[in-house]
C-alpha cells in the first residue's frame, strides 16, 4: 500500500481535503492532470497585478471561505461597485443611466483566487502532490488501485474524485460501476464548466472617471455581462466579461471573439476602451479537465447540487466524490469546495 487516500484532482477541494488529512496525519497522494494546481481556479498575471480567468468572487455568509482567507493573510477587498451600469439593449442602444451595481456586496481576493491555491499547496507536504499525473483507471482490487496514463500505478485504501462528476464519468472503473451510478455522474451539470471569460487591462480604470461602474449586461454578443476587475493594489484597470456566445459557437473562434469583445467594450465605455494594453481569453469548455460534452449546453440557472442517492456508496465507500457539485450548501461555489473537502475530512478521520 502506498498510502491511506488517494485524492484524485489538485482544484481548491482536493487541495483542501489534503490539507485537512495532512493536519489530521493520514497518509494521502493527490494527483492532478494538469501541469498547475487550481483547476477553474487560474490567474493570469500582469506585473504584480492578478485577473482571475476563473472564479473572481465570495461572498458575506460562506463561513469556510471566510476562515481560509484569515488563516492565510490574504487581503480581500470589495467588488467596485460606485458608478452606474451600462445596459447595451437588442437594437444596440447603449444605456449609462442605471444606478446599480450587479455585483455589489461580492469580495475579491488581492492578487487574485489563485492565492488560495499558492498557500494551500504551500502548506502541503510536496512529496504528496504530483502535477502532470493524469489518471485514467481506478481499480477496486487490494484497497484501491489507480493507474496513470504514464503507467504509474498507485494503490491506497481509499480514493476521493475532487473533480466534477461529468469528467469523473470518463474515468475507467474496474469493476465497472452500477448504470445508475455512471448516469448520476453524467446529470451533474459542472458548475460554469460551459462558460468562457475575457479580461481586458488598461493603463488605468478610465471608465470610473466617466461615473460607471463598470459594470454592463447586454443582450449583444459576444460578452453578456461585464464587471471592473481593476487590480487595486497596482491599480492596473481591467474590465472583464463572461461570453454570452454558446460553447458549441464559440469553437475555434477565440481570436474573433476577442475582437469582437473589444470592439463591444469600445461601444459601452467609449473610445479608450479599444485600445486594451493586454487581453485574455479563456474557454473552459475546451478544457477536458473541467467540461464534458454534455456541459455544452447551457445550464439554466444555479442546479439543485448535492451528492445524488446512486453516488453515495460506492465499492462500500471505498470510492467517493469530491467536488463543489456534490456540496450540499454552496454546491458549485468555491465555498461548496471547501464544504465538501471538510466533511470528507471528517468521515476519512473517523473511519481511521
Ligand atoms: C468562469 C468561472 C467563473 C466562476 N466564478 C465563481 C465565483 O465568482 N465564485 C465562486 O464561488 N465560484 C465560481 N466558479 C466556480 C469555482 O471555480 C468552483 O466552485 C471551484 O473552483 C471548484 O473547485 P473543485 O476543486 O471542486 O473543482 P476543479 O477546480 O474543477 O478541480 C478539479 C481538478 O481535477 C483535475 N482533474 C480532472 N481530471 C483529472 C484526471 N483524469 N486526473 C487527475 N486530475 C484530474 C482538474 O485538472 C482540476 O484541477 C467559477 C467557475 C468558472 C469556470
Amino acid at each position: 500500500m502506498d498510502t491511506d487516500v488517494i485524492v484524485i484532482g489538485g482544484g481548491l477541494s482536493g487541495l483542501a481535503l489534503a490539507d485537512h488529512l495532512q493536519r489530521a496525519g493520514i497518509a494521502y497522494r493527490l494527483l492532478e492532470a494538469r501541469a498547475r494546481f487550481g483547476g477553474r481556479i487560474k490567474v493570469a498575471s500582469v506585473g504584480e497585478a492578478g485577473f482571475d480567468l476563473g472564479p473572481s468572487w465570495f461572498w458575506p455568509g460562506q463561513p469556510h471561505m471566510a476562515a481560509m482567507v484569515k488563516r492565510f493573510g490574504l487581503t480581500v477587498f470589495d467588488q467596485h461597485s460606485e458608478g452606474t451600469l451600462c445596459y447595451e439593449d437588442e437594437a444596440g442602444v447603449i444605456h449609462r443611466d442605471l444606478g446599480f451595481s450587479s455585483m455589489e456586496g461580492s469580495y475579491r481576493i488581492q492578487g487574485g483566487m489563485s492565492a488560495l491555491i499558492d498557500r494551500l499547496v504551500a502548506s502541503l507536504d510536496r512529496q504528496n502532490i504530483m502535477t502532470d499525473a493524469v489518471v485514467k483507471t481506478v481499480h477496486d482490487k487490494a484497497g484501491v488501485t489507480v493507474e496513470l496514463q504514464s503507467g504509474e500505478i498507485i494503490k491506497g485504501k481509499r480514493v476521493i474524485l475532487a473533480m466534477p462528476p461529468r469528467v469523473a464519468a470518463n474515468l475507467t472503473y474496474q469493476p465497472e460501476l452500477p448504470v445508475a451510478a455512471m448516469n448520476a455522474m453524467r446529470s451533474v451539470p459542472t458548475w460554469m464548466g460551459g462558460q468562457a471569460k475575457f479580461v481586458a487591462t488598461y493603463d488605468r480604470p478610465f471608465w470610473r472617471e466617466k461615473g460607471l461602474s463598470g459594470d454592463a449586461m447586454s443582450r449583444h454578443e459576444p460578452l453578456m455581462e461585464i464587471h471592473d476587475a481593476t487590480d487595486p493594489k497596482t491599480g492596473l484597470g481591467a474590465l472583464f466579461g463572461f461570453v454570452g456566445t454558446s460553447a458549441g459557437a464559440r469553437q475555434r473562434q477565440g481570436e474573433a471573439i476577442k475582437t469582437a469583445a473589444i470592439e463591444q467594450l469600445g461601444r459601452i465605455f467609449g473610445q479608450q476602451a479599444l485600445s486594451p494594453e493586454k487581453v485574455f481569453y479563456q474557454d473552459w469548455a475546451e478544457q477536458i479537465e473541467t467540461a464534458s460534452d454534455l456541459d455544452l449546453r447551457p445550464v439554466a440557472g444555479h442546479p439543485a447540487y448535492g451528492l445524488p442517492n446512486a453516488l453515495s456508496d460506492l465499492w462500500e465507500k471505498r470510492l467517493r466524490m469530491g467536488s463543489t457539485e456534490v456540496a450540499t450548501q454552496f454546491g458549485g461555489f468555491l465555498e461548496g469546495a471547501l464544504e465538501v473537502a471538510e466533511h470528507l475530512a471528517q468521515d476519512l478521520i473517523a473511519d481511521r
